[in-house]
């Protein structure tokens, strides 16, 4: 038995087999060969295996977003079958007698150099998905396509690192924990797994040779034990079986109300990442959605998500939530969450840089696509919207100019919707908190994401792992500002929430209540073992 000790990220315990997720190699090597009869064959194979591949993406995401949604599968399956594709990479194997994996990414880089450079929008789009299917050639070509994940048994996915879009494409139903070596507790890849209920370590030195291996993640200590004897096993099953049972018991607490023993309400709202975290909301009987992060939408896309699209998410969420509220933040996309049909310059300090509200005030016909889904869907159920990253009171403004152009539009078109739903703002920088008692005046309420209020104030990068010791959202500075805005908040007679992570730290449920925080929205796992703190409070 091995036991890595690393820091846990999301707690609880798992047990199977480890798969290790190989990227695929950035730096393709060009290699030269004698056979290039071989290599073309190595092709269609690969080409074979890629449609196949493709077609049970298809299926799979049918069943999950419809087949709007799929479509881009079925374009995929056809583009890695297109005759000028194909012959452009036998070409480069037989002029150049050159490796398949060299030719698939030169073709792949040449077609996509082609399609960005013209005038049509979605010509230019189309250089993404050649990208994409060409990526996915010389994955399987070299080896390193992820079989393990498409197998039917569940896995514990270890990794150097996540990026927010790989976890969000990832079959929940297949994955027992996520292991990284890299990565920080605040990552969003971090919340994610905290979304979907897993256990999630980091700071783990794996190597390679553990693929396939049996192994045990323990989400209370941070340590990872593989191969472990009988008696650690027997030991862990029991403890799984001990978790499984108070959660049992945590569910007494569902359908009760949110209340301190003194009479006080408090919104208990969970935090979501799409449509299908809905199923969790529901379960775990949370007061309402708190923080719908809209941009894993854009993220799960190669291209942008219509008006259409997005209409049909937000009214189906503002359905199945039957009348609860449901806040949705607008596109929050920069920092560690790129996409690449977005075509963002690079930056050298992208979490200071061009993002979130930001993006959506400079290029206003993206903002507006969103504002007009938002809008629509608000006549299916409870929604409101917040916005991002705000630092001033002249965004607010702008924004609520947009917003009227937008309602302006849709009242001319005689499409239906609410006019007067909530509108706040995230306070997640020093600025919004010095501020707020002018935000207040604008707005409806306050959403304290303390991930990045702490990133910003301590002046500490949240995705960095070396800094992960200090990065301490339990610092004076922190509280101070919480109370600040809740105070403000509450001269001008709106409510004030907490929707980063440290809303869910038990720790301090206590004292946000006695601070006067009117609102917590946390994953939905911990709605149940906080409402119960509340309901022991005096
Ligand atoms: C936050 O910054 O606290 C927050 C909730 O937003 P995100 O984590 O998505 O940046
Ligand atoms: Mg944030």
């Amino acid at each position: 038995m091995e036991v890595l000790q690393g820091k846990a990220v999301f707690s609880g315990i798992a047990i199977g087999k480890i798969s290790i997720l190989k990227k695929e190699e950035s730096d393709i090597k060009r290699k030269h060969v004698e056979n290039t009869a071989t290599e073309i064959a190595r092709l269609e194979n690969a080409k074979t295996k890629g449609i196949a591949q493709l077609q049970k993406l298809y299926d799979k995401a049918v069943q999950e977003v419809g087949e709007s949604g799929a479509a881009i599968f079925e374009v995929h399956q056809m583009m890695m079958d297109d005759d000028d594709y194909m012959d452009s990479i036998k070409n480069i194997i037989e002029t150049e007698a050159v490796n398949a994996e060299y030719a698939v990414a030169t073709t792949g880089d040449n077609f996509a150099a082609m399609f960005s450079s013209m005038d049509d929008d979605y010509m230019k789009a189309r250089a993404a998905d050649v990208k994409d299917i060409s990526d996915r050639l010389v994955r399987i070509l070299s080896g390193t396509d992820n079989e393990d994940m498409d197998s039917d048994d569940p896995v514990i996915v270890v990794a150097e690192d996540l990026a927010p879009s790989e976890t969000v494409q990832m079959d929940k139903s297949k994955v027992l924990a996520f292991v990284t070596r890299l990565g920080s507790s605040n990552s969003h890849t971090a919340i994610l797994a905290r979304t979907m209920n897993i256990p999630a370590l980091i700071n783990i030195e794996f190597t390679n040779s553990m693929n396939g291996k049996t192994a045990i993640v323990d989400g209370k200590n941070g340590t990872f034990l593989v191969e472990p004897d009988e008696e650690t096993l027997e030991k862990y099953k029991k403890l799984k079986e001990e978790e499984l049972h108070q959660a049992e018991m945590l569910r007494s607490m569902k359908g009760k109300e949110t209340v301190t023993k003194g009479g006080r309400p408090i919104k208990l709202y969970a935090n979501i990442g799409g449509m299908s975290d809905v199923a969790s909301v529901l379960q775990n009987d949370a007061g309402g959605i708190g923080l719908f992060r809209s941009e894993f939408i854009y993220l799960e896309k190669d291209n942008y998500p219509t008006e259409e699209e997005q209409f049909q998410i937000y009214k189906t969420v503002a359905q199945n939530m039957a009348g609860k509220k449901v806040i949705i933040r607008t596109l929050d996309i920069g920092a560690d969450k790129q996409i690449d049909y977005f075509n963002m310059d690079h930056e050298e300090n992208p979490a200071m840089g061009y993002r979130a509200i930001r993006i959506c005030l400079d290029r206003p016909e993206i903002f507006k696509t969103q504002l007009r889904a938002l809008f629509r869907a608000s006549m299916y159920g409870n929604i409101a919207i917040m916005y991002p990253m705000i630092i001033s009171v002249k965004e607010v403004l702008q924004i609520k100019e947009i917003v009227k152009e937008v309602q302006a539009e849709l009242t001319e078109q005689g499409i239906p919707f609410k006019a007067d739903i909530e509108q706040g703002v995230m306070i997640e920088t020093p600025a919004s908190v010095i501020i707020s008692d002018l935000l207040a005046k604008e707005v409806d309420f306050f959403s304290i994401g303390t991930n990045d209020l702490t990133q910003y104030t301590l002046a500490i990068d949240r995705q960095n792992a070396k800094l992960d010791n200090i990065y301490d959202s339990h610092h004076e500075a922190i509280l101070r500002m919480i109370q600040m805005v809740v105070d403000n908040a509450h001269k001008e007679g709106i409510w004030a929430g907490i929707c980063g992570e440290l809303g869910a730290d038990t720790s301090l449920t206590e004292k946000f209540v006695q601070m006067g925080v009117d609102e917590l929205s946390v994953s939905p796992t911990f709605i149940l073992p906080i409402r119960k703190i509340i309901r022991d409070m005096d």
